[in-house]
């Protein structure tokens, strides 16, 4: 059959539900047998079993009644954006927190993670030559997959924490009840922190700014590009471009657009803010109003299960989380049934395959999904895949998480391919000591206890962050 000028191979053999694969009756953006419900009679793992479901309902009712976080236009204006990456001519920058939380909630911590994902996107942007997309792990990322259901502590075997829109992470059977007034404290906290997001989007940052945090931050290794990045910054202000500019590019640096994302681990919550509205094209159609892009996890992508059934209805830009047991034909049919217009702006595959195994695993994806003519983003999480213990803590050497790095730009100049975006679990507060290593005050396996804050996995440190822009930066060098 044949969509856009594109020859796909007939995959019948491979798709085991038949009712997710009729695009070539529809029309573009009408989903078949899809409505924000259709999942909740599928398969779906990793979910809270509350224990008053009235409750729920009504919190479920009272979140449907909420303003939306993301309007439309926006998440239209990132699907065009993440096409432009899917071609090579921007890269895409996503960062954040594993977790966000509650208790851990403050505006200066926000505002250094906003302000150290903007810093690597200008080492990336000056490194790359290309734009750099933002993406933050922001504002709705609380809902956590976990490996058991059940836990040991102190206090005996109690049920897991799964994120504080969930329960709470204290050590206690009670603290871990899953509660719904959680749901609409997590929608106030994601509308403050979108809130601030924004302003500091809008507000123009002198480049000086950048400079003085771009240079406290960079590794001495990179003293000599750290120079010319300042004088190019320099160079625009002195030319009146970082207060007068017209063009997008300079726009850009001056009103950075920045998006938010999440995983849609919770489908309650998700469905509960997802929203018609009119598409470019004048039809009606299904937007998911709680982050500008959604991804699914590596536990929950079942190609018949509820979270996919989902998120093959909105509008957004879609993420897939892909371990080394991903295998081609089951990402082609994940494709035909998330993008089955092969739209160039709706997917981002975000390979988590560690780095002794992506070498390994990879290439068989990059040719499968580049012989189909298939439109991806393809972005590396160098995190997930390289966690390891050290005295009983999670942590991740800064140079495992490179190996991967490095090992996704390896598969790809091999395979002609294009690496579209980088993928990361990381915090601007500079003291921050969960991940090992790093040239700017290393964290050693002793300095691990020092300040480690993460409810959930390690994440890289504002210095850490920074240096890892510089090694992506280095291997998108022309
Ligand atoms: C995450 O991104 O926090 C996560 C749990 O990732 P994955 O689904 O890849 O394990
Ligand atoms: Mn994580």
């Amino acid at each position: 059959r044949t969509r856009k000028g594109i020859q796909l191979r007939s995959r019948r053999s491979l798709t085991p539900c038949a009712t997710l694969q009729s695009p070539q009756q529809s029309t573009p953006t009408a989903k078949p047998n899809w409505s924000p419900n259709t999942w909740r009679s599928r398969p779906i793992l990793q979910q809270p079993v509350y224990p008053d479901s009235q409750a729920l309902h009504n919190t479920e009712a009272r979140l449907s009644q909420n303003p939306p976080l993301v309007f439309p236009g926006e998440i239209r204006r990132l699907r065009a954006a993440l096409a432009r990456a899917s071609a090579g001519k921007a890269f895409v920058l996503q960062g954040g927190d594993c977790a966000e939380s509650f208790d851990h909630f403050n505006a200066a911590s926000l505002e250094s993670t906003f302000r150290v994902l903007i810093a690597q996107s200008i080492v990336l942007s000056y490194l790359s030559g290309q734009p750099v997309l933002k993406i933050g792990r922001v504002a709705g990322q609380f809902a956590k997959p976990r490996s058991n259901d059940m836990e040991d502590t102190a206090v005996g075997s109690i049920p897991v924490y799964r994120g504080d829109i969930i329960n709470s992470a204290a050590e206690s059977k009670d603290a871990r009840v899953p509660e719904p007034e959680r749901l609409l404290r997590a929608y106030s906290q994601s509308a403050a922190s979108l809130n601030m997001l924004r302003a500091l989007a809008k507000s123009t940052q002198s480049m000086m700014e950048w400079v003085s945090l771009i240079n406290r931050l960079t590794p001495e290794k990179y003293a000599a590009l750290v120079t010319h990045i300042e004088d190019a910054l320099n160079f625009v202000a002195a030319c009146g471009l970082d207060t007068s500019a017209s063009t997008e590019g300079l726009q850009n640096m001056r009103e950075p657009e920045f998006y938010s994302s999440h995983e849609a681990l919770l489908l309650t919550y998700e469905a509960a803010l997802t929203r018609q509205s009119m598409t470019s094209s004048g039809h009606m159609s299904w937007y998911c109003s709680s982050a500008h892009m959604l991804w699914v996890g590596e536990r929950t992508r079942q190609l018949e299960g509820a979270h996919v059934e989902f998120l093959r209805g909105i509008e957004n830009p879609i993420g897939v989380k892909l371990g080394p047991t991903a295998d081609p034909a089951e990402v082609l049919t994940m494709l035909d049934t998330l993008n089955p217009d092969n739209d160039p702006g709706k997917i981002m595959l975000i390979i988590r395959m560690g780095q002794d195994k992506l070498m390994d695993r990879l290439p068989a994806l990059l040719r499968a999904v580049k012989q189909e003519g298939r439109h991806v983003v393809w972005s590396v999480d160098p995190m997930h895949g390289n966690t390891i213990k050290v005295n009983g803590v999670k942590t991740r050497p800064f140079g495992r998480v490179l190996g991967e790095v490095d090992a996704f730009f390896q598969a790809h100049a091999q395979e002609g391919t294009v690496p579209g975006g980088v993928h990361l679990e990381m915090t601007g507060e500079e003291n921050v000591t969960e991940c090992l290593g790093g040239d700017v005050n290393e964290v050693t396996e002793e300095r691990l206890s020092e300040n480690y804050k993460s409810m959930c996995d390690p994440r890289l440190n504002g210095a850490q962050s920074i240096e890892m822009a510089y090694e992506v930066g280095q291997r998108l060098r022309k």
